[in-house]
């Protein structure tokens, strides 16, 4: 660290974190006979802590985010030159980064047309809903407002979104949810036999699994069913990458039901799966899209709901109707330092080949999470895309059975003792808590690579023997 708290500083800020901040997805009995982590410093792939340890950060910020590293000097001069022009306008009034952002973003997104800023993902995927709701009612008499999620899927914090929350523990006692949310079945071909369609694999299980869609939109009615959101690769529900053919069936379910499809790529989006957005992978063609966490890597809050000109044009032609607009704000949307950073931060993805560099150094992690499954009979699957990668523990794999979720726990505490921080998903589903995760930011180098999975090596003959 640089010396910029001492630590009589830090012990302060400890002491204020305890006695006044209420963390995130913590129970907070445990700072009552431990202290919380406060991460004081970042640059590159590493953070240090209130006591000066270094960790390589294998999260990107604990939550898949910090997609060009810490520390990148350009955003933050991006940044402060924006604010010292102009920090903030909201309302009808654009801006110029917003602006300048939105038509490079475009430029990634082939079929899109349109960018509705608002700032965090939770929000982006509400103003889907709002749009799919709305288009009902102008369009389909109040009819197709049903909008189909998919277990395990996960889309935000809010009782909207959690109505469309595939986790079920997150949502336990927050309840009653908003109505005309349905779920439909995941695509984990890992754990196919609990889902009573037999042994199948492949693309005969991306099939299955792709018409269990279909078939809940004919059991609701496909004149109810306004849009289907998926996540394309799922993330807290288990890093699951979709089976060979799923996403093609998907696309032509929702074309022949006129099921408006709205990607979910807050964790994906801009460069985590290799290409810019995940659904990119499946010539896909989106209604929606939705991104937050990469699109700045964290160093402003911004999120994007994208769209195409047709959804669009369903809120602008009918000037006759006094409601026919999208009444909608985001007051933070309106903040300048968001699209700013977005700007320099795609830059940078762009001139550093971190898309090329993802796909490199994802295939040398996947290889080297293989050799781990080889070594230890308690890694039963290993899945994802890119650097958005997981390892499913397991108590035997002939059954599948999860591993219990402390000592999954005990392994991510062990890597993080031996200086990696790594996640588990899942923290919120009982019995499934159980897949190790990975995500290191894009400029993660070979020897990166291989100081995370040898340290998981380590941690898990640690824990299992
Ligand atoms: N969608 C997905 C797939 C997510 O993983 C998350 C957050 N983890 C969200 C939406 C919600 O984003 P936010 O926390 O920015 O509201």
């Amino acid at each position: 660290m640089d010396g910029t708290y001492s630590q009589n500083d830090l012990s302060h800020v400890v002491d204020a974190d305890k006695a006044h901040v209420w963390h995130h997805l913590v129970q907070h009995k445990a700072f009552e006979t431990s202290d919380p982590r406060i991460i004081v410093e970042g640059k590159g792939m590493r953070v240090w802590d209130q006591n000066g340890k270094e960790y390589l950060d294998a999260v990107s910020g604990a939550v898949w985010t910090v997609n060009v590293g810490y520390g990148r000097e350009t955003i933050v001069k991006a940044i402060a030159d924006q604010l010292m022009k102009l920090n903030y306008f909201a309302g009808a009034a654009g801006s110029v980064p917003g602006a300048l952002f939105a038509e490079r973003l475009i430029q990634k997104m082939p079929g899109m047309t349109r960018v509705y800023y608002c700032n965090s993902g939770s929000e982006a995927n509400e103003k889907a809903f709002k749009m799919v709701r709305q288009i009902a009612h102008k369009r389909y008499g109040g009819k197709k407002t049903k909008i189909l999620y998919r277990d395990r899927d996960y889309h935000g914090t809010t009782i909207g979104c959690l109505s469309a929350g595939g986790q079920k523990q997150r949502n336990a006692q927050y309840g009653p949810f908003a109505p005309d949310f349905v779920e439909v079945p995941h695509c984990l071909e890992y754990h196919a036999a609990d889902q009573g369609w037999g042994h199948l694999s492949g693309e005969a299980y991306g099939q299955r699994a792709a018409d269990a869609i279909e078939e809940v939109i004919l059991r609701e009615g496909p004149d109810t069913v306004g849009a289907l959101c998926l996540e394309p690769v799922t993330a807290g529900g288990g890093v699951i990458a979709p089976p060979p053919g799923y996403w093609e069936r998907v696309q032509e379910i929702c074309t022949k039901y006129d099921v408006l499809l709205h990607i979910d790529e807050v964790v994906c989006g801009v460069g985590r799966t290799g290409e810019w957005f995940g659904y990119q992978h499946y010539g896909i063609k989106p209604d929606f899209v939705t991104m937050a966490k990469g699109v700045a890597s964290g160093y402003a809050a911004i999120a994007c709901m994208v769209t195409t000109e047709k959804v669009f044009d369903m809120f602008k032609d009918d000037t006759s109707d006094p409601l026919n607009y999208f009444r909608d704000i985001s007051t933070f949307g309106g903040c300048t330092a968001g699209p700013a950073a977005a700007l320099e931060n795609m830059r940078i993805i762009e001139d550093e080949d971190l898309l090329g560099n993802t796909t490199r150094m994802g295939d040398r992690m996947m290889g080297n999470l293989h050799e781990l499954m080889n070594k230890h009979a308690v890694v039963g699957d290993v899945r994802g895309k890119g650097l958005f990668l997981g390892a499913e523990l397991v108590q035997d794999r002939a059954t599948r059975e999860p591993m219990d979720e402390k000592r999954v726990q005990a392994v991510v505490a062990e890597c993080a003792a031996q200086g990696v921080m790594i996640g588990a998903t899942n923290r919120s589903v009982p019995g499934y808590n159980n897949t190790l995760c990975f995500s290191p930011a894009l400029i993660a180098t070979p020897d990166d690579i291989d100081q995370i999975t040898d340290t998981v090596d380590k941690a898990l003959t640690k824990v299992f023997g």
